[in-house]
């Protein structure tokens, strides 16, 4: 079975071995942000859709404050399935994924601007290893699929469970990507 062009009985990486379930991206492929998080967590693992525990709920709360409805944008992960114990996804994971599925699919949605959530994501669009601190809130540019994009950078939300004082900045750098996106109006007291 597929969902797209993602296979949901994938087995060609190491992930698919204690995977639930292929969790493949969500939202409109007219989308022109896409917002891009690590690998699905526990809940996302057993339904089958990304960002949606904890962390997710505060990406809604993100969107929602900017005015902007989930369904509206186009969210995935840079890789489809859970790595056990949630660790971070190995390289060669990563590689197979996203050559399989994030690249066509990026390839096909065209999107002006990538949100990075968290630093395994910008480090893969960044091509190297960055310290958040000097990264978070950033705009970079990007070729993507050949042509070029924002990417912008920030915290991922599951960062901001457990560091209150991050929630800010997460939130600055989602509407900031949303403004880009042209999907909200810059606002001018900030
Ligand atoms: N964390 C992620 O990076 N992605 C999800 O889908 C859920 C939690």
């Amino acid at each position: 079975m597929t969902r797209g062009r993602v296979d949901l009985g994938c087995m060609r990486c190491d992930l698919s071995g204690k995977r639930t379930r292929v969790v493949p991206g969500v939202g409109p492929r007219s989308s022109r942000i896409v917002f891009i998080g690590e690998a699905p967590g526990k809940e996302e693992d057993l339904k089958g859709e990304p960002f949606i525990g904890r962390a997710g709920r505060l990406l809604d709360l993100a969107l929602e404050e900017a005015g902007v409805r989930r369904s509206h944008v186009y969210i995935c992960n840079l890789v489809m399935c859970r790595p056990p114990g949630n660790r971070r996804p190995r390289k060669d994971e990563i590689r197979t994924c996203t050559s399989l599925y994030l690249e066509p699919d990026m390839e096909e949605i065209s999107p002006q601007v990538v949100c990075a959530l968290g630093q395994t994501v910008a480090e893969h669009f960044l091509g190297r290893k960055r310290k958040m601190k000097e990264i978070v809130g950033r705009e970079f540019e990007l070729t993507l699929a050949g042509r070029n994009a924002r990417l912008f950078v920030a915290y991922h939300p599951a960062a901001c469970l457990y560091q209150r004082k991050n929630l800010a900045n997460f939130k600055n750098s989602i509407r900031s990507s949303l403004e880009a996106a042209g999907l909200v109006q810059r606002d001018a007291r900030r």
